[in-house]
């Protein structure tokens, strides 16, 4: 409203300034300057909310600021009279925009693939701003052949932040026999992409193996190492059980993650035995730096593997999806569904925030700018409701755990822009604003004339 009568008597203004002598205009500008610049100096200021950030050690009430598409101040009290909107957040968490470190997005319509190009990938924009997800990883649904046509088909349109790991395999997630075919699996061809799309690319993906053999592992590792970026490997499908103990030990490099830390599947060993217990080279694994990452899925989710380990100290690092069309309506849901399982299993909420936002932002080495919500980073924001009450959460075998907390997300900012407001916290009331019906447009013609 402010804005719109300024516009209004601006001509005005202009015709005043006009008539006033030099000496006059220098004065006025003395008074005028410094409370131009002390007043609204931010876009946008979300106030009285408990930020949790990992990275500068935060964990209560802060306010904090935002001015274009980066985080201008992180104070006990920002006035609100500084800012062009505020948003009250009092009650609700404030973390960096939550990073899914395992998705699939290479969605396209080729009917014989899995999830390069596929049905069963999907569009992120529809499955991560909602949840709070500002950044999403896809997991290997491309190779060299085809990251181009993933980047135009995903990437180029989405808002979400998609990064890439690059499947060792050339043509990606097609399904067998193609992740199966050893001749396409190229560590030189992978990483001379990797240096084409670095803003993009950010590690490396072995997955789906079925072959007792230990040549893919190589390769990607190769790989890893002539790009400088990490290796994920979704291990594997191997008969018999390829061990999990020496790709802890002595394949993979520290940096390097495991995927699926909490399955019990056919042809993947699990990380802990039948009667529950940790296997005690996974903590010597973690202490070496190999991250456990949680890539939910449709089949790697188990209460018998999870509740076990995280009662005897495990936590995984990373906590991740593995979106697709087969895990979003069953037991994963969604990024939020996953961290809420994980809370319920006695994780702190502090340790589900970092898994989600600090940690695998260092992990894939995006942390300069995102993870965290240091003044100049990028300002991408979840806000949070943690809810109390009765809840169950489904695992991959389909059975139930009951819960007493649940994560949902208010309000997601990409980049200073609110681009999920679930509740309209940041809009104002429609009785409250002094705005025509059809704010300067013309009416939209909805119907056309039949031919006379
Ligand atoms: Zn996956």
């Amino acid at each position: 409203m402010l804005c719109v009568r300024f516009f209004v008597a601006m001509p005005y203004l202009f015709y005043l300034w006009d008539l006033l002598s030099s000496c006059r205009k220098i004065c006025l500008l003395t008074l005028i300057l410094p409370l131009a610049c002390s007043a609204q100096s931010y876009d946008f200021l979300l106030k009285g909310g408990h930020l949790i950030d990992a990275k500068n050690g935060l964990n209560g009430n802060f306010d904090i600021a935002i001015q274009g598409d980066r985080i201008a101040a992180v104070a006990r009290s920002i006035p609100k009279s500084k800012a062009k909107k505020v948003v009250d957040a009092t009650d609700l968490y404030v973390t960096p925009g939550l990073i899914d470190l395992h998705a699939h997005l290479f969605w396209g319509t080729s009917e014989d693939a899995y999830l390069a190009d596929s049905y069963s990938s999907l569009p992120p924009d529809g499955f991560t701003l909602q949840y709070g997800v500002t950044t999403a990883v896809d997991a290997g649904g491309a190779g060299w052949r085809n990251f181009e046509q993933f980047k135009r088909q995903t990437i180029d349109k989405s808002q979400t932040r998609v990064k890439a790991f690059l499947n060792i395999v050339g043509s990606g997630m097609r399904g067998d026999p193609d992740e199966q075919d050893l001749n396409d699996m190229n560590p030189k061809l992978a990483a001379m992409i990797v240096y084409q799309y670095p803003e993009y690319i950010v590690g490396i993906k072995l997955a789906h193996f079925k072959g007792p053999d230990w040549t893919p592992v190589h390769r990607a590792v190769e790989a890893g190492q002539w790009a400088k970026i990490p290796v994920m490997v979704d291990f594997g499908r191997a008969q018999p059980t390829l061990s999990i103990e020496r790709l802890f030990l002595k394949e993979l490099n520290p940096g390097d993650i495991f995927t699926h830390c909490f399955a019990n599947a056919l042809g993947r060993e699990s990380i802990v035995d039948e009667s529950g217990t940790l296997k005690p080279f996974v903590t010597e694994a973690i202490d070496r730096g190999i991250i456990m990452d949680v890539g939910h899925g449709g089949g790697s989710f188990r209460w018998n593997v999870a509740a076990p380990a995280l009662k005897q100290g495990m936590r995984p690092q990373t906590i991740s999806t593995d979106l697709h069309s087969g895990s979003m309506n069953k037991g994963m849901k969604n990024q939020l569904n996953v961290m809420s399982k994980l809370l319920n299993l006695g994780m702190s909420l502090e340790e589900v925030i970092e898994a989600s936002t600090w940690k695998p932002a260092q992990v894939v080495g995006i942390d300069k700018e995102l993870g965290h919500l240091s003044v100049g980073a990028l300002a991408d924001i979840a806000v949070l409701r943690r809810k109390e009450g009765k809840f169950g959460f489904i695992d991959v075998a389909g059975t139930r755990l009951d819960g007493e907390y649940k994560l949902e997300c208010e309000l997601t900012v990409l980049g200073g822009e609110v681009v999920w407001d679930h509740n309209g916290l940041a809009s104002p009331a429609w009785d409250e604003v002094d705005i025509p019906p059809s704010p300067g447009r013309p009416e939209v013609q909805h119907f056309i004339d039949p031919p006379q």
